[in-house]
């Protein structure tokens, strides 16, 4: 069953953006909204930005640690980075506090820095105000010509995918089974939630070999949509090839079941388009690194998205993944 690229919710994210923010761009901007990230002139050297806002009850929950939250703010904004194959080097973060707890902040720097420290990312400025807790988190790095572009995906190249899918999907909705049944697969997917590991390193290695990537926090199916719009392609997807982590199989005995806990987003991981030929050089590349890397469908000329499960056409939802904006 085909799914038509105009899908996105009245109102949504995307219409919110193109309605009352996308402007004439300035010559400098060599990559405007839309993407991960813009890619700004700056001098000859050319900077990749992008801004993450994380607030309770979206993004994190009440009682979460002050340190889970400060790793996930750079974390995810990071992940932006990645998806356009540049390594972060800069961050400023602006926080909104209720109070003055320093205890909180004490945790909240902790895992900014735990995050921060092994890809050297400088904390080199920000805000503070008092308010409704929430943090805005703003990367930048800089890049040459190879940079991953949501709009750069070909005809009949493959769809793949870093890591294990849906891991902070399950965590949220099979924690009851989960728990009684798999503690430590809930742990682990619990862990993938609270701190997810941006591919940093592993992008900078994807970008040698495909042009086209996007990193997946609202769903795979949604994010894949998002590179189908902008690059006017279309994909067959197989739901049964997505990487799920060992022992995920029983709590997805179907496609409805899959599509669902898909839709959660919050993976981080990375979805790139390239051309077949490229997988033995980019594996060799890829070296001993144990992160699987999964082909889970075609992009086509044709735009509209067909997904399969065990060959049997799947009709698809109207909302693929996570629009904050998807009900009034
Ligand atoms: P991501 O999920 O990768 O962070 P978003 O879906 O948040 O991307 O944003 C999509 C695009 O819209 C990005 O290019 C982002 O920079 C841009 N964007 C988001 N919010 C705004 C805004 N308020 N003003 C201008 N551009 C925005
Ligand atoms: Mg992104």
């Amino acid at each position: 069953m085909s799914q038509a690229m105009s899908k996105a919710p009245p109102r949504g994210e995307s219409y919110l953006i193109r309605k009352y923010f996308q402007r004439a761009e300035a010559a400098t901007v060599r990559l405007g909204i839309g993407d991960d990230a813009a890619i700004i002139d700056c001098d000859g050297a050319r900077l990749v930005v992008s801004a993450d806002t994380m607030v309770e009850g979206s993004h994190f929950f009440k009682g979460d640690a002050a340190s889970d939250i400060g790793y996930k703010a750079l974390a995810t904004a990071a992940s932006d980075l990645a998806a356009m194959g540049t390594q972060p080097q800069w961050a400023l973060l602006c926080l909104s506090l209720p109070s003055n707890d320093e205890n909180w902040v004490k945790g909240f720097a902790e895992g900014f820095f735990e995050m921060a420290g092994p890809y050297a990312i400088a904390l080199i400025g920000g805000d503070m105000t008092r308010g409704p807790l929430s943090c805005s988190v703003q990367v930048m790095g800089t890049t040459s010509e190879t940079c991953m572009r949501r709009d750069a995906a070909l005809s009949g190249h493959g769809i793949y995918l870093t890591g294990h899918i849906a891991m902070a999907g399950f965590a949220n909705q099979h924690a009851q089974a989960l728990a009684q049944q798999d503690p430590k697969l809930l742990e682990q997917c619990t862990a993938r939630y609270k701190r997810p590991e941006p591919r940093i390193t592993e992008s900078q290695i994807i970008a040698q070999y495909a042009p086209c990537a996007i990193d997946i926090s609202d769903g795979v199916l949604m994010d894949l949509s998002r590179i189908l719009e902008a690059s006017d392609k279309g994909a067959e997807v197989a739901l049964d090839q997505m990487p799920f982590a060992a022992g995920f199989e029983r709590y997805c005995p179907d496609s409805d079941t899959i599509l669902k806990v898909l839709s959660h987003g919050e993976d981080y991981e990375l979805l790139f388009t390239m051309d077949d030929a490229h997988y033995p050089a980019l594996q060799k590349a890829w070296g001993n690194n144990p992160l699987p890397l999964t082909r889970i469908g075609t992009i086509t000329e044709q735009p509209d998205m067909r997904c399969t499960y065990k060959n049997q056409a799947v009709e698809l939802p109207e909302l693929l993944g996570y629009d904050h904006f998807a009900s009034p």
